[in-house]
């Protein structure tokens, strides 16, 4: 799997490494919150977070 880079730090899959910010999950999956196709990066939504319990 590519590196996925993310600074949603208050997910549990978040982690810091390397000076680099990257998600940890085995995959993810983003999903369009809009009615229509997405047209910014604000329509879409990393359904795979989860709060983490230490943020
Ligand atoms: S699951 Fe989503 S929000 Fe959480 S670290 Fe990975 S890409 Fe970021």
């Amino acid at each position: 799997m590519p590196d996925i880079k993310c600074t949603v730090s208050s997910c549990h899959y978040y982690r810091s490494k390397n000076g680099q910010e990257v998600c940890t999950a085995k995959g993810i999956e983003v999903n369009n919150m809009v009615e229509r196709p997405a047209k910014t990066t604000d329509e879409t939504v990393c359904k795979t977070f989860i709060p983490d319990v230490k943020a």
